[in-house]
């Protein structure tokens, strides 16, 4: 199994803030089956695994990774019965939000233009304008570290803002069952999703989208960086963006220690200004922690 492993994979290739020194081994896995037998493998050898979706909300080390990088690439749409939609956890969660809008269902409008996989969606309960990807979840095809598959009902697990229960569970999600209802203006309101989104985020720029959760509802994190007067403050080639001010943006190769001394800037500057305590939403992956 470990030949089929690449060596030296440089994470800042498959990361959208194009940061991240080499992972020991990496691994592409297109099936359950491949996911079961890798992960059972791993366990066996006592191997430490990190699993990537498509590295939008990730910022890995520079220095690298000391572990076995598998990267879901299980890419399959079914729709069952109308309006039910089983997705491989390597589908894109951009195309699952076009297509279904296209159709007529509503409830994953927002995910149109978010560069995530549908599994890293799950894992993080991604959102925006209101919604979440829990709203219409159902279920989950899970597999443990020792590589046994489980169908998980969303009433068995728990979710909240950016968070759910996959944050304290080793495993791999492998797929994901989502219900949605008709609605005629489904396709309509998910072009104007995509509209405000690529008109008010630097797009065109690597980022990992929002860094920072929002404090609260009301309280949006980027306006309160703005408010601090951080726009385009930059420490090495990391920068605060200076369309949205919850974006930071690899500028210039810039290195995870940019970065993080970034978000430790930012996260002063806004506490002494505004009072607020921002907390990460990006995931630092490191051998460190
Ligand atoms: C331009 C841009 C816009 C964005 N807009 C939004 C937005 O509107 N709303 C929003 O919520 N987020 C947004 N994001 C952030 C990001 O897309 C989401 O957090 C997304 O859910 C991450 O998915 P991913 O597949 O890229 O996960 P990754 O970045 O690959 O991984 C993130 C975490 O999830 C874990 N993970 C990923 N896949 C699996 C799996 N199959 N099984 C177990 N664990 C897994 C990883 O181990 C890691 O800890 C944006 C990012 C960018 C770059």
């Amino acid at each position: 199994m470990q030949s089929q492993f690449k060596k030296n994979k440089l994470l800042s290739e498959v990361s959208t803030l194009g940061i991240g020194g080499p992972a020991e081994y990496y691994v592409e896995v297109k099936t359950i089956q491949e996911m079961q037998a890798v992960l059972a493998y791993c366990c066996k050898e006592n191997l430490k695994t990190f699993i990537l979706g498509k590295g939008s909300n990730c910022l890995f080390d520079s220095r690298g990774l000391k572990r076995v990088c598998i990267h879901n690439k299980i890419d399959f749409m079914d729709e069952p019965e109308p309006g039910h939609f089983h997705v491989g956890a390597g589908y894109s969660f951009s195309l699952l939000g076009t297509q279904t809008a296209k159709k007529g269902y509503t409830g994953l409008e927002f995910a149109s233009g978010i560069p995530a996989s549908c599994g890293g969606a799950v894992f993080m309960n991604a959102g925006a304008q209101g919604m979440q990807t829990w709203t219409t979840l159902q279920y989950v095809d899970y597999v443990t570290p020792m590589g046994e598959l489980k169908r998980l009902s969303k009433d068995e697990l728990s979710f909240g803002y950016r968070v759910t229960a996959f944050h304290t569970m080793p495993g791999a999600i492998v797929g994901a069952y989502f219900v949605l209802e008709n609605a005629e203006d489904a396709r309509a309101k998910q072009l104007k999703l995509l509209d405000a989104r690529i008109s008010t985020q630097p797009y065109q720029d690597k980022s990992a989208g929002c860094v920072f959760k929002n404090p609260t509802a009301t309280m949006p994190a980027g306006l309160l960086i703005d408010k601090s007067g951080l726009k385009g403050f930059q420490i090495g080639g990391a920068k605060v963006s200076e369309v949205h001010g919850n974006f930071l943006v690899n500028s210039k190769e810039a290195t995870s220690e940019d970065f993080l001394a970034l978000i430790s800037h930012v996260q002063k500057v806004v506490k002494e200004k505004t009072g607020y305590d921002l907390h990460r939403e990006v995931f630092w992956v490191s051998d460190d922690l």
